[in-house]
């Protein structure tokens, strides 16, 4: 009567060794408990019938019913338990109205006690207390049924009431019974869903045998309607339960895949395989697989019950081979099957192969089923051989990621490291400088000093490079030697050293660093048979005396150290009254103001194509100073006077409006265009940035989607205010890019929290492979990682059609460069766009051999 049967519980016993014994007892005493309760309560029932002797069923009658009821019966799965429901109140509260009530008990004994023993063939513990309970059930249902029932009439409502009350009641000690079998064997399902469909599912089956019994008494024709009914009842139980069974393994395998393909290194997507298989293909035990490079040294890892993963020894049991996937039901006779399962030590297993690039490289496999399907089917098999597909990209997408990760550290290193020397480069003390500089206490000082060879040169072409190297190496030993703490010794480049010496007393103490450093490097110097005298000038800065910022001490730095070579006194403090440079620039900071507003200054514009097409699909802006006295002024000279002077605020906005005003003609002209724009780090301290840029949008009418905005690797600061603000332009729906990617320090976690969209590569990298010299490998390894992250990835500095071939090869999305374009006015450029042939550029077919990996998130139709 009560629907639920203990499917779960018996099976699962099995399979728990400890709590088995342990459960099986309880099981056996709650029985033995149920029966003897029965026994007694049935001294008490009233054994006369409700309806007159002429009008009662024969007890086959009943028993069929009972049978039936059991076979039309349907399967909710909840949490990792398979309930079953039945339609037995029918049969039930037929009897109860139309049968000798100790008829109605034995019928349903023989009926559904029957029918799990002859045709489900259920295991005795089983029977035994599903016997004992369905007792306990019919006896309380007709103690209630008779205390309850008025007159011997069928349409009286107080029969009504007395049914249904006698139903409750036996299908809430049925739910009691069998939530207590399944606790003692360690399951834990949604209660309270169990008992919410049980008694709905009883009421209902209730209600439908009363209109029967009901109908059956004035208009017995009437019943064939009800029959369409019931029909359609049991119809709609079962594809709800269809329906359920379907949406939780939709959620199953959506959270598969959202755990599996979040970028992740190969340990954790492992685990996380393992744990999401065993939880979809409902079992106990998962393993994974993996051969290692050149198909040797199989690596495998298993998860088992409540243990935590664990590395394991590869399986001996052939299973690479052979079809994509084996089911071993846990019936199997043959033998291949038979070891396979003592190897793995489980009752039963499914095994899916992993594939990369068409090639098996490893096995997926769960094992011991639990649940009511006592086994693996080939269902399991359809869906184990998804899951491993996706794995297999995810276990993929986590190998590059570890790689990555180690070349971007190279890449990191080598970034910021001389390789002649092993002393830092100048980004490496840039960085230094910068740290140091932000750490500074107001009563310290930092000391930068910059120092030159003297007739190096000369060494150089007479004795050779060697030579020349040689000498660099051992000057570089020596400054490495003269440890002063916390202070950073590079080479910049050439023959030019420097050092930085943090918390600096006083000026005088900088300078006695220098003279004592510069003793130390003018020893003699042996190259192999030679020996030469080594020459060196060193000028000091300090901040914040000689500026607070690393531009400007750099800059003094090197004044003074010319200072120290034209006087040859071989240190020099930096003295404003002898800087001609800053003379200079402190004349164009001056000029720059006037420039901006009387238009010297001029945007040009250079074409981004498509990599595939050839299409052009955008331009970047770059801007030109047409100076009335110095000439072409390069931007690479007064973007920092710019920067220094507070004038990039007035200087980034004629470039955008210049750019966005452009765009909006492009745009009418039918030509479509993004327009990418340099920001400086400058701007992005600057808190009315992100306001301004809005309304510049609205008042050029141009898409924010238009617009690019270009930001080095060092102006994406990790300052919370700088993010903010990087948010918000982002969430306008404005690109962002990271421009020059490759020459800072490129942290991987960093970029991945950055809205950005894109990434350049900077020309450095690009420019050399034309002569075949340049690293392929931090090109790819760069390409992979902004893919890996979904970026977009520019190569800038194209000079030629075999830099852009390879580049191709190596799936990279867009290329700048003179090979397309040299930077244009803009009425030039339309020109141009307009007659350009995009085919000619047009990367032939056959050439990608790398393509963009596709993120595996769509989930695969064929499940259901
Ligand atoms: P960038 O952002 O890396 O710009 C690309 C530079 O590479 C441009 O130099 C461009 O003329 C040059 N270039 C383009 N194709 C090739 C090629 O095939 N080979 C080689 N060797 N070079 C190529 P440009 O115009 O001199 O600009 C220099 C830098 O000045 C820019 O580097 C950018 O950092 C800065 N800059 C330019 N315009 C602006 C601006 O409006 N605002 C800001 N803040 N910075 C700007
Ligand atoms: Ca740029
Ligand atoms: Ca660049």
């Amino acid at each position: 009567m009560t629907t639920t049967r203990l499917g779960a519980t018996a099976s699962m016993a099995e399979r728990l060794h400890s709590a088995r014994a342990q459960g099986a007892h309880k099981t056996l005493a709650l029985a033995a408990a149920l029966v003897v309760a029965s026994l007694v309560a049935l001294q008490h029932v009233d054994t006369a019938p409700f309806s007159p002797s002429s009008r009662l069923l024969p007890w086959w009658v009943l028993v069929l019913g009972f049978a039936f009821a059991e076979f039309l019966e349907f399967h909710l799965e909840i949490g990792h338990e398979t309930h079953t429901f039945t339609f037995s109140e029918a049969p039930f509260v037929i009897g109860l109205l139309y049968a000798d009530p100790r008829v109605v008990i034995v019928a349903r004994m023989l009926g559904e006690v029957g029918y799990l023993v002859a045709v489900l063939r259920s295991r005795p513990t089983k029977v035994l207390l599903n016997t004992a309970m369905y007792l306990a059930e019919c006896t309380a249902a007709l103690l209630v049924f008779d205390t309850l029932r008025g007159p011997s009439n069928v349409s009286d409502p107080r029969t009504f009431f007395a049914v249904i009350a006698a139903i409750i009641v036996a299908d809430t000690i049925g739910f009691a019974t069998v939530s207590l079998a399944i606790h003692w064997h360690g399951g834990a399902a949604r209660r309270r869903l169990v008992l919410v469909a049980g008694l709905f599912t009883g009421i209902t089956n209730a209600s439908l045998a009363l209109v029967g019994a009901v109908l059956m008494e004035s208009h017995p024709w009437s019943l064939v309607l009800l029959l369409v009914l019931v029909v359609n009842q049991w119809l709609a139980y079962r594809s709800y339960a269809a329906l359920a069974r379907r949406f939780e393994r939709l959620q199953l395998f959506q959270s598969f895949t959202r755990a599996v393909t979040t970028s992740a290194s190969a340990a954790v997507v492992v685990e996380r395989v393992l744990q999401q298989a065993r939880q979809l293909c409902r079992c106990d035990y998962a393993r994974i697989e993996m051969l290692g490079g050149g198909g040797t040294d199989t690596i495998a890892f298993e998860l088992r019950g409540s243990a935590a993963m664990q590395e394991c020894g590869p399986l001996q049991t052939r299973v690479l081979d052979g079809g994509a996937v084996r089911v071993v039901r846990a019936a199997s006779k043959s033998l291949p099957d038979q070891t396979l399962l003592a190897e793995l030590d489980t009752d039963d297993c499914v095994v899916a192969l992993l594939h990369s690039d068409g090639v098996v490289v490893g096995a997926l496999v769960v094992g011991d089923r639990i649940g009511d399907a006592s086994t693996f089917d080939d269902g399991d098999g359809r869906l184990l051989d998804i899951l491993a597909n996706h794995a297999s990209v995810a276990l993929e997408n986590g190998r590059l990621i570890d790689q990555l990760h180690s070349s971007v550290d190279e890449i990191a290193f080598q970034a910021l490291h001389d390789s002649l020397t092993g002393l830092a480069n100048r980004s490496g003390f840039t960085e230094a400088v910068s740290a140091a500089l932000a750490l500074r206490e107001p009563n310290e000082a930092v000391a930068v000093l910059l120092m030159d060879l003297d007739r190096f040169k000369e060494i150089n072409d007479t004795l050779g490079h060697y030579a020349g190297d040689q000498l660099l190496i051992e000057i570089g030993q020596r400054l490495a030697q003269y440890t002063i703490d916390g202070a950073v010794v590079a080479r910049l480049g050439g023959d030019e050293f420097a050092m930085m010496i943090p918390r600096v007393g006083s000026v005088d103490e900088a300078v006695g660093a220098a003279h004592a450093l510069r003793e130390r490097l003018v020893e003699v110097a042996t190259l192999g048979s030679f020996t030469v005298d080594v020459g060196v000038s060193i000028g000091v800065a300090i901040a914040p005396l000689d500026g607070e910022d690393l531009v400007t001490l750099l800059q003094r730095a090197d004044v003074a150290m010319y200072d120290a070579k034209r006087s040859r006194s071989g240190v020099e403090l930096y003295e404003p009254e002898r800087d001609d440079h800053s003379v200079y620039r402190l004349s164009l900071a001056n000029s720059l103001r006037s420039a901006i507003t009387n238009g010297e200054l001029a945007v040009h514009f250079q074409p981004k194509a498509d990599i595939e097409s050839g299409r052009i699909i955008g331009v970047e802006a770059l801007v030109r100073w047409n100076h009335t006295e110095h000439g072409l002024i390069s931007p690479d000279d007064f973007i920092p006077v710019a920067e220094q002077s507070g004038l990039i605020t007035e200087l980034t906005d004629f470039v955008l409006d210049t750019s966005l005003a452009q765009s909006e003609k492009w745009r009418r002209l039918g030509l479509d265009l993004t327009v990418a724009v340099n920001v400086s780090p400058y701007n992005l301290i600057d808190s009315s940035f992100a306001r301004r840029l809005e309304h510049r949008l609205v008042e050029h009418r141009v898409e924010p989607s238009r617009l690019v905005l270009e930001i080095t690797e060092s102006g994406m600061l990790e300052l919370d205010q700088v993010l903010a603000l990087l948010d918000r332009i982002s969430g306008m729906g404005v690109t962002l890019s990271v421009d020059d990617f490759g020459t800072g320090y490129s942290s991987l976690s960093y970029l991945h929290a950055l809205p950005v969209g894109e990434v350049k590569i900077d020309r450095s990298f690009i420019v050399p492979m034309a002569a075949k010299v340049g690293d392929l490998g931090v090109v790819r390894a760069i390409v992979d990682l902004g893919h890996n992250l979904g970026l977009r990835v520019v190569a800038e500095g194209v000079e030629d059609r075999f830099t852009w071939d390879e580049l191709a090869a190596l799936g990279c999305d867009l290329v700048q460069g003179y090979f397309v374009s040299r930077p244009q006015p803009p009425d030039v450029l339309t020109d141009w766009l307009l007659s350009w042939d995009r085919s000619a550029l047009a990367t032939p077919r056959g050439v990608r051999t790398t393509t963009r990996r596709a993120r595996p998130t769509r989930i695969d139709s064929r499940i259901n």
